[in-house]
């Protein structure tokens, strides 16, 4: 089974509007013509609606970092899954570890929003990472496979199948520091192995796991060539056009 690369760059609270567009025009410009990879960005919540309008008639796709499960109400600040679908958006984030960590986000949580994505026709990207701590402690399988089945859990197969799940070691976003591609493709085979358990071995080789922590232009290439790396969950790397586009043209040595 090939699985159709993703690759993802998450704005998260940087850019204004005009900048985000300036970015947005130069990513569609750059990656259009990269056809055998998905392309997504993130931009923050005020730069949706008009990056949405620059792409629509590109292949990028657009990306939300957060939602509310609900798909209306009084939640004053957040967003819904409705909302989200009506400016445009393709896909949302859930459940990224600055969410968890910052913001109280829990499994149970990440779950509500995955199914209330799905209720949309809107796609989750779903993060699941351990601490360094975490993984010192020996617990990283333990952490990684419970948030997976807490965002999975209530999601019918083909919905599952549908799911982007990310990992991303939360010692690894923002600090330089990569997992190798050994390390990687260690969690993101434990993760498709209980894929199979959650929905068959042919919806567990249909979903498409990024990998994200520091990921770079000069070591895309190699976590790609990882068997179960699908993808990549980007940072600040997919905050210039030139290295996010080097990134997205990982297959591609002359880009
Ligand atoms: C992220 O925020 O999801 C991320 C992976 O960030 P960075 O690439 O900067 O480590």
């Amino acid at each position: 089974m090939t699985r159709r690369p993703i690759i993802a760059g998450n704005w998260k609270m940087h850019l204004t509007v005009a900048e985000g567009l300036a970015l947005a025009s130069e990513i569609r410009n750059r990656c259009a013509r990269f056809r055998g990879v998905d392309v997504v960005v993130a931009p923050g919540a005020a730069s949706l609606y008009p990056i949405c309008q620059r792409l629509a008639d590109s292949p990028i796709g657009v990306a939300a970092q957060n939602c509310h499960h609900a798909a209306q109400g009084a939640y004053t600040g957040e967003l819904s899954p409705v909302q989200l679908a009506d400016v445009g958006c393709g896909y949302v984030i859930v459940g990224h570890s600055e969410r968890r960590q910052l913001f109280g986000e829990t499994d149970e949580g990440v779950g509500k929003k995955a199914r209330a994505l799905h209720d949309h026709g809107l796609t989750p990207i779903v993060c699941v990472g351990e601490t360094l701590v975490e993984r010192d402690a020996g617990r990283t399988l333990e952490v990684v496979l419970r948030q997976l089945d807490a965002a999975l859990g209530s999601l019918r197969p083909e919905e599952i199948a549908a799911s982007v799940v990310a990992y991303e070691p939360v010692w690894a976003i923002g600090t330089g520091r990569t997992a190798t591609p050994a390390q990687a493709q260690e969690i993101h085979a434990a993760l498709r192995t209980r894929l199979v358990a959650l929905a068959g071995e042919t919806v567990a080789q249909k979903v498409r796991i990024q990998y994200g922590g520091s990921v770079k232009p000069d070591n895309i290439r190699d976590l790609m060539s990882q068997p179960d790396i699908d993808g990549a969950l980007v940072g600040g790397a997919s905050l210039t056009a030139d290295s996010f586009t080097r990134i997205v043209a990982f297959e591609n040595e002359d880009a």
